[in-house]
């Protein structure tokens, strides 16, 4: 079987794969898998401070351990910058974005004056229809132009369909004034380049997706399908935290879990078939499907894992 699912695990190199990540690469792994699709790995590395190439051995390690194998070559997004800031530079050649020369103190400003008056304190750039005549020579941000009324709504597999209003979207900046792309544009235009049909990661990226659709609507590209998964808890119902137990993957593998065991234990973790607690990975790939993915946050409950 063959088929066009395009999926993608994007993790920030920012520490040790962790069971949430895990999980999420499990989800994008099994869903390509099981339709004959490909499964990418770009590794989220723009935040240079926090970025350290330790975590990225330690997550390729992670997924190597659990065999949640990719096609294809590692994509860094830092290395991706030049193609990132170009798309910036055609939304604003098709006037789908603008300059913006606001400083940083003008912008404070007008957010205390909006604090002060009661209004929205989301900044409004008055360089947004500004006449290029009047633009001074000083360092300036792209901003992209968003839709100022009407609705986005983000069709989501596991959400349902979540509307924004779009006045309660800002112009966001796309390059800063020192020339680098934004995440959030950096992150749209590899999922593009990268042919990526279906976007499955954690719920705490839902509000990002509102603003990722302003970049797919005006580049003209095609929306991917979404599913925001529930964050995992710990058994009492809290955020997931090390208080809760071994958090790392690699603290699995040390402690002799067979990664076959892992990988039936992750699948569980927010996804449900029926009663069925234990099976193959064939299954798991036949079975796995973005509906069977709860809406509220799955529990961590570390006797499972030792049963
Ligand atoms: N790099 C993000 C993270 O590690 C994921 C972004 C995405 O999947 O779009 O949380």
């Amino acid at each position: 079987m063959c088929s066009d699912v395009v999926t993608r695990f994007a993790p920030s190199p920012t520490g040790y794969l962790h069971i949430g990540g895990a999980r999420t690469a499990l989800f994008n792994w099994l869903y390509a898998r099981g339709r004959g699709g490909k499964f990418l790995l770009r590794i989220e590395d723009t935040d240079r401070e926090r970025s350290t190439p330790e975590a990225t051995a330690a997550i390729l390690k992670g997924l190597d351990w659990l065999g949640l194998d990719h096609d294809g070559e590692v994509i860094s997004q830092f290395d991706r910058a030049p193609r990132h800031a170009e798309v910036a530079l055609e939304l604003l050649a098709q006037g789908k974005a603008y300059k913006c020369f606001s400083t940083q103190e003008e912008i404070q400003a007008f957010r205390e004056a909006a604090q002060a008056e009661k209004r929205s304190t989301l900044f409004r750039s008055p360089w947004r229809d500004a006449d290029p005549s009047t633009h001074p020579d000083g360092p300036y941000a792209i901003r992209i132009k968003a839709p100022q009324d009407g609705e986005t709504v983000i069709r989501d597999q596991v959400q349902g369909d979540v509307t924004i209003r779009n006045d309660q979207l800002d112009d966001m900046i796309l390059l800063r004034s020192d020339g680098t792309p934004v995440y959030m544009l950096a992150v749209v235009v590899d999922d593009h380049d990268m042919g990526v049909t279906h976007v499955i990661r954690g719920d705490d990226h839902l509000n990002n997706a509102a603003r990722q659709m302003m970049i797919y609507t005006a580049m003209g590209w095609t929306v991917p399908v979404w599913a925001h998964i529930p964050l995992i808890h710990g058994p009492d119902g809290k955020k997931l935290s090390k208080r809760h137990g071994a958090l790392g993957v690699e603290e699995y593998q040390a402690m002799g879990y067979p990664a076959a065991g892992m990988r039936n234990y992750l699948a569980r973790l927010g996804w449900s078939h029926g009663d069925d607690e234990f099976f193959t990975d064939a299954q798991a790939k036949d079975w796995f499907d973005l509906s069977g993915i709860g809406k509220s946050p799955a529990r961590l409950d570390f006797k499972k894992l030792e049963n």
